[in-house]
């Protein structure tokens, strides 16, 4: 008999919770109201919007007025980064960010340049931390904005936020920082973190697919990324993703709700699959040891190849992935990995698990047992991969 399906690629998305599910559910049937509209209906989704925004705020610890609701992480990103540029001063550079970003950030970044923006792009260590001494370096010149993700979706390597937010504003820069992986998993307090923006996504936490939002802090005010009928304070336009923002809202509360009992497990989940994998020789973790989000296990494997591995564990029913699930299905060793040091060939045998709250020890014992067995099938089938 075929064993059930893992799914151990929550980085990549999670599965909708049960309360999202149910919350959403009034706003996808007979609660259809456009917020916009004054009759009734309408006025009951704006509520809804509002409370789901008022929830969100709640668990990042700030005012629901500096929630701005987006289709998820890339928009938010791609806004926060188009805002700095516009008030990067003549000759200043508008981000300073570092070499790890998801693509949502880099891609922005380089295509910012392109129009003319001063980018400055910083190295980070074999950890994949970015430090704060290079930041204040970089920080000797003026720059409007720096942007640094709070945990990184391909090493689970916390960055040190609180610290970096510090530098970026005693050089009178702001500090956005992609919280995509980090919310609904770690405490993420705005105001304490010193956060002047921040991006969020749904599905990462147990939410929908295609919402997610932006923080801005008070006193801001981002230009628009999207222009029409001025939702969301002239902002965002477009009608509003109403079941969306209720699921996503209903998924965070119970996040963060949850988030103590859910860190201890999901640590002892990783914990026991990392001690299990680096018994298997030539295999490396990646990423920090120590500071990593809870459910989060990587690692690269010598002589391998990270495209045939997830091959053979997909037959056996492991969903699990290479790094990041856009990078997937390309050849190219992962830039995170290059970026922490890791040579090419071994930065193209990566294999990240990520676990969730619905996860158990059994299925990590089911990945140990089969693992051994398909790397050495791996490396018998590709003798020369990965030096
Ligand atoms: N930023 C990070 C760190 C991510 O991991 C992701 C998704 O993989 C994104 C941004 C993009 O988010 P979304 O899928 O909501 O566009």
């Amino acid at each position: 008999l075929p064993e059930p399906m893992i799914y151990a690629d929550h980085s990549a998305t999670a599965p909708l919770s049960r309360a999202a599910l149910e919350a959403m559910m009034p706003y996808l049937s007979g609660e259809f109201g456009n917020p916009s509209s004054a009759y009734a209906p309408g006025r009951r989704a704006k509520r809804a919007l509002e409370q789901a925004r008022a929830a969100v705020a709640e668990a990042f610890g700030v005012s629901p007025r500096e929630i701005y609701f987006t289709s998820g992480g890339t928009e938010a990103d791609n806004w926060a980064l188009r805002f700095a540029a516009r008030r990067a001063r003549t000759g200043e550079t508008a981000v300073v960010t570092d070499a790890a970003e998801h693509h949502a950030v880099l891609r922005t970044a380089e295509q910012l340049a392109k129009e003319g923006a001063r980018v400055k792009i910083l190295g980070v260590d074999s950890e994949c931390r970015v430090s704060p001494d290079s930041l204040r370096a970089a920080l000797s010149e003026p720059a409007a904005m720096v942007s640094v993700m709070a945990a990184n979706n391909e090493t689970g390597t916390l960055m040190p936020i609180a610290e970096l937010s510090a530098c970026a504003h005693a050089a009178g820069a702001l500090f956005h920082t992609d919280a995509v992986q980090a919310a609904g998993h770690i405490p993420l307090n705005g105001k304490k973190l010193g956060i002047d923006l921040m991006s969020f996504s749904a599905h990462k936490f147990g939410g929908p697919k295609g919402v997610g939002g932006l923080f801005v802090r008070s006193g801001l005010e981002p230009e628009p990324l999207i222009f029409g009928g001025g939702q969301e304070r002239g902002l965002r336009s477009g009608t509003e993703n109403v079941a969306g923002a209720v699921g996503m809202a209903a998924a965070l509360a119970e996040a963060c709700r949850e988030m103590e009992k859910n860190a201890r497990r999901l640590a002892s989940l990783r914990d026991e699959l990392i001690r299990g994998v680096l018994a298997i020789p030539g295999s490396h973790l990646t990423g920090s040891p120590a500071n990593r989000l809870p459910g989060h296990a990587s690692f690269v494997f010598e002589r391998t190849e990270g495209e045939a591995l997830l091959f053979l564990l997909d037959q056996r029913g492991i969903c699990v992935s290479s790094g990041s699930a856009c990078s997937a299905g390309s050849a190219e060793p992962s830039h995170v990995l290059l970026a922490m040091g890791i040579p090419p060939e071994l930065a193209r045998c990566a294999l990240r698990v990520t676990f969730g709250p619905e996860n158990t020890p059994g299925e990590v014992g089911r990945i140990l047992a089969v693992l051994p067995e398909l790397i050495s099938r791996v490396r018998g089938a590709y003798p020369s991969a990965g030096a």
